[in-house]
């Protein structure tokens, strides 16, 4: 039906802007100019369009309007279908998608498109949704529910269905009765119901939560300062809130948007993981009385659309997402929160590879309005940021509400025997924690039983077929599985090299590690939360909500269980291997290392209970661990920051990475080689050129994969150097087999 409605007719004199210019929904580089069909007038900037392309035809968005074009009048073809009522973008998100295509040097329709939820990325929506619904028949609504006397479940079904003569949909009727599907389907074979599909607009608002919202604490002298100094902004500015766990940051974010609400400006709140999402939109919902929208990846594409449709109309007054939410049209936009800004999962890394922090701060420059960065644990990038002045650095020095700043203890385990990773000093620690009532959480980056399978008598091991990777043993699934591209096999009986049937899982992964802590405590409820226990929809916050009630004495996650989770009765953190931090290929190993270690210490004594955290590591010497130690995340900040300085790395320097890939090396090589030689021959004022060299992991599934490294000690020759570059490029990579891509600021080498 969205296909039919085109734009109405207006009167003769006004026909000027008879071209419109079309970003199409594809990776192309160019933008595409199209005739408005004769009769029509006018097509809005912002609007989808239907255009022919190729030998087929493609979704589009117009991004512009003009009275003629350069391209050959014989040549230019019309548009098919004007969809929406109205522009999907103002200019003002257009300014900013296309400041992000630039920046990004990603091509525009790509952007654009990756920036509209799934939903309105295809082209046969109307914004409205047929759901499933029920109704009495006509003939039958005089029958006397006591024939379902004996029928409880059917005869509730009945007396809703008779308070909705137009109909019910099932979802309604459900959230009601819980699964009545049996009772349903009864009344219909009784001929007591026939389905009625009901229409339901895409953007029927959730009503914004009824009740008093609860009493907000008094804040600490350095939270209100805070707030009074991002309170007084007019107009942009960009904020770091430096704070450490637990300091009340959230609090800070909630009586700003509050103001910011009560001037009668909308709120943009970025979280870097899904399941932040639902804690920190409990907390929202419980304190700011608005209609509010949620976007991750998570939902349906039914509700993402509705969310952004409800932003974008201005009745969704805070919006909390994540990244890609950076995108969404907010009219009335006067207040940007990033929270955890340092978090990694904040840049896209394939397709339109944006940060969406960066955007973030871009896009409050450009409507005018403050920008709040958050952490714990800030980039080293945003604390240059701060030191130059660019952005205002408020610190939060101490736990609110008087709980006190967790404990840090190293463990050399060096020549210490262990228990599945677990050395003495742990464990006795867990003994007196658990005995006294309180939680421990052990943390270990290592999903899966054991990461390796190793032959005891040849030393063959597990390694993935695709990938330079190994295979992951997964007891639980009976199966090895490689973590980079998903490749399964069966668990082998004998070594597949020597035939041994001696086969030894070597380290040890959250699974293995539970199996042992159940032996060594058991009776005692432990949960563990990694991608494979909380794979169910819903798992990760019901075991979460769970833990917050103390319902497990022992808590093991990955990196799942670091972050920002509010678990007030951890008294013991166990941090069992940080070395393979300590010595990461890539140059920003150590900041993530810290940020994990620090992360990870602030779920411990968030209370009143004082918390206690035991780092085991074989370098107990290291530098770094001895800085984040003695003098906390902020002193180790400005050591890494004066090595970067030295070694002219970001963020004293800018980089943009060409990667490529193929199946054979040498195609991947071959075409970096002759980019590198076109970025030799174009580069000036200081570029260096790097490479190519093999990705860090050079082979995954199945694909050979490199990069040349382009740096400078400013952004601008770099991007000049990018956007002739480009075009060199795609006249290079005729080859089918080759993918390659352009990454800037990466953050993954
Ligand atoms: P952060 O976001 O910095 O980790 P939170 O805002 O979650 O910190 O605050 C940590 C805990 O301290 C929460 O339970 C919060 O309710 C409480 N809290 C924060 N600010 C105050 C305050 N001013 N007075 C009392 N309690 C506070
Ligand atoms: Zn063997
Ligand atoms: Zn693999």
């Amino acid at each position: 039906p969205g296909l039919e409605r085109s734009p109405e007719i207006r009167p003769p004199e006004e026909q000027t802007m008879a071209i419109v210019r079309v970003a199409v929904a594809a990776p192309l580089p160019e933008l595409f100019d199209y005739r408005l069909p004769a009769g029509w007038l006018d097509c809005e900037i912002g609007r989808r369009v239907l255009v022919p392309f190729g030998r087929g035809r493609r979704l589009g968005l117009v991004v512009d309007r003009q009275p003629e074009s350069a391209v050959a009048d014989h040549r230019l073809k019309e548009i098919e279908h004007c969809l929406d009522d109205g522009p999907l973008l103002t200019p003002q998100d257009l300014e900013l998608l296309n400041w992000a295509s630039a920046y990004y040097h990603c091509p525009p329709g790509e952007a654009l498109f990756t920036a509209l939820p799934a939903r309105l990325r295809r082209a046969d929506t109307d914004f409205k949704e047929r759901r499933r619904g029920w109704r009495i028949p006509i003939d039958a609504r005089a029958v006397d529910d006591g024939l379902l006397a004996r029928a409880p479940r059917q005869r509730a079904v009945w007396s809703i269905l008779q308070a909705h003569p137009e109909g019910i949909d099932e979802a309604s009727l459900r959230e009601q009765l819980g699964d009545c599907r049996a009772a349903l389907r009864s009344l219909e074979r009784k001929g007591l119901l026939e389905p009625a599909s009901a229409e339901v607009p895409l953007d029927d608002g959730s009503p914004p939560s009824a009740g008093t919202p609860a009493p907000l604490p008094e804040l600490n002298a350095e939270q209100q300062a805070a707030v009074d100094r991002i309170d007084q902004t007019l107009g942009f500015a960009c904020f770091l809130l430096d704070g450490v766990t637990g300091s009340g940051k959230t609090e800070v974010y909630i009586r700003l948007i509050l103001n910011t609400l009560a001037r009668g400006r909308q709120v943009l709140v970025l979280v870097p993981e899904i399941g932040l999402t639902p804690q920190l939109a409990e907390r929202f919902a419980q304190r700011i009385p608005v209609e509010r929208a949620v976007l991750h990846s998570a939902l349906a594409e039914r509700e993402r659309a509705s969310s952004w449709l409800r932003a974008a109309r201005g009745s969704a007054r805070l919006v909390l997402g994540t990244r890609s939410a950076v995108f969404t049209p907010l009219p009335e936009l006067g207040l940007v929160i990033v929270d955890e800004e340092h978090d990694v999962s904040f840049k896209q890394q394939d397709g339109f590879r944006y940060s969406a922090r960066d955007v973030a701060v871009r896009r409050a420059q450009m409507t005018d309005c403050p920008v709040l960065l958050g952490s714990a644990t800030p980039s080293l990038e945003t604390l240059r940021n701060a030191e130059l002045g660019r952005y205002r650095h408020l610190r939060l020095r101490q736990r609110a509400g008087g709980a006190r700043p967790p404990r840090l203890l190293l463990a050399d385990i060096r020549s210490q025997p262990l228990v599945t990773g677990l050395s003495h000093a742990l464990l006795t620690r867990m003994g007196e924690v658990i005995e006294a009532g309180n939680q421990v959480l052990l943390f270990l980056n290592r999903r899966g039983f054991s990461p390796v399978l190793t032959c005891h008598d040849c030393g063959w091991i597990s390694v993935c077929r695709h990938c330079d990777a190994r295979m992951t043993l997964h007891r639980g699934r009976g199966r090895l599985v490689c973590h980079h591209c998903g490749d399964q096999a069966d668990l082998p009986v004998h070594c597949p090299y020597c035939e041994s049937p001696d086969l030894r899982p070597l380290g040890q992964g959250t699974e293995r590690v539970e199996d042992s802590l159940r032996q060594r405590f058991p009776g005692i409820p432990l949960a563990r939360i990694d991608r494979d226990s909380t794979r169910r929809r819903g798992e990760l916050e019901r075991v979460l909500t769970a833990a917050q009630a103390g319902a497990y004495p022992i808590l093991l996650g990955t990196q799942m269980l670091a972050k920002g989770h509010h678990l007030p009765g951890v008294t013991l953190v166990g941090i069992l291997d940080i070395d393979h931090g300590l010595y990461g290929s890539d140059f920003r190993a150590g900041e993530r290392m810290a940020q994990l270690l620090i992360q990870v210490a602030g779920r411990a004594g968030r209370a009143e209970l004082p918390g206690t955290v035991l780092v085991q590591t074989r370098h107990p010497n290291h530098p770094y661990l001895q800085q984040l130690l003695r003098k906390g995340y902020g002193a180790f900040a400005a050591a890494a920051l004066a090595e970067r300085a030295d070694a002219a790395l970001p963020p004293f320097s800018f980089q943009a990475l060409v990667r490529a890939d193929s199946r054979e090396e040498q195609f991947a090589l071959e075409f970096l080689e002759r980019a590198r030689g076109h970025a030799i021959a174009l580069a000036h004022q200081g570029i260096q050129v790097w490479g190519p060299a093999p990705a860090s992991m050079e082979r995954r599934a199945g694909r050979f994969r490199a990069q040349l490294l382009l740096q400078s000690p400013e952004r601008a020759p770099l991007h000049a150097l990018i956007r002739v570059l480009l075009p060199a490029l795609r006249g290079l990579s005729g080859n089918r087999r080759l993918r390659w891509s352009i990454d800037v600021d990466p953050l993954e080498m």
